[in-house]
């Protein structure tokens, strides 16, 4: 977890490798299917570009399916989700579903500031399409209403990892390897 811009993205990937599981990012699901012109993708978008969430159905759905595929079989380390407290509640029922169980939640703690001046960065480089200034307001606003509050759910059922997302990408891997290799795995 994270506001956007707080390097979940690039984090998860590490993570991911780190311990041998898939990484699933439902924003990377969803730009895919904007890029294939699927009907998902088609309903995201409209969602996506203003900085808004894509409906929870919608979301669990295609986190459900995701999950159900042999490679996560082993475990999953999920990016980008659960976002809203509806989430949460379906997560659980799916992961009960599979047998798997919620060892950690990695919150990566960053300056406001400096978040949006990351994003207007990437606006640059990558050329994201969320990525102008209202748009990332907006997203940051929803961030604070939404999934913020998971934050102290997660931290009531001990889950809690509060990781500094400040400073050069390795430092900020270096942390978080730190925090959850101690953490038991289910
Ligand atoms: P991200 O790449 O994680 O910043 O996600 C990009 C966009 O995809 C978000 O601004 C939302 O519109 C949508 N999105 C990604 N994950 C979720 C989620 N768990 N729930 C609702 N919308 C999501």
């Amino acid at each position: 977890m994270g506001p956007p811009g707080a390097g979940k993205g690039t984090q998860a990937k590490f993570i991911a490798e780190h311990f041998g599981i898939p990484a699933i990012s439902t924003g990377d699901i969803f730009r895919a299917n904007v890029s294939r012109g699927t009907e998902l993708g088609v309903e995201a978008k409209r969602y996506m570009d203003a900085g808004e969430y894509v409906p929870d159905e919608v979301t669990n759905l295609m986190v459900r399916n995701r999950i159900d595929e042999p490679d996560a079989e082993p475990g999953f380390m999920l990016d980008g989700y659960p976002r809203t407290l509806a989430q949460v509640e379906e997560l659980d029922g799916m992961i009960k579903h599979t047998g798997h169980a919620l060892d950690a939640v990695v919150v990566l703690t960053v300056d406001q500031e400096e978040v949006v001046q990351r994003l207007l960065q990437r606006a640059e480089t990558e050329g994201r399409a969320d990525d102008t200034a209202d748009v990332i307001r907006r997203r940051q606003e929803i961030y604070g209403e939404e999934t913020a509050p998971l934050i102290e759910v997660y931290r009531d059922r001990g889950l809690l990892i509060e990781v500094d997302g400040l400073g050069e990408v390795d430092e900020v891997t270096r942390r978080i390897f730190d925090a959850l290799d101690v953490v038991p795995q289910s």
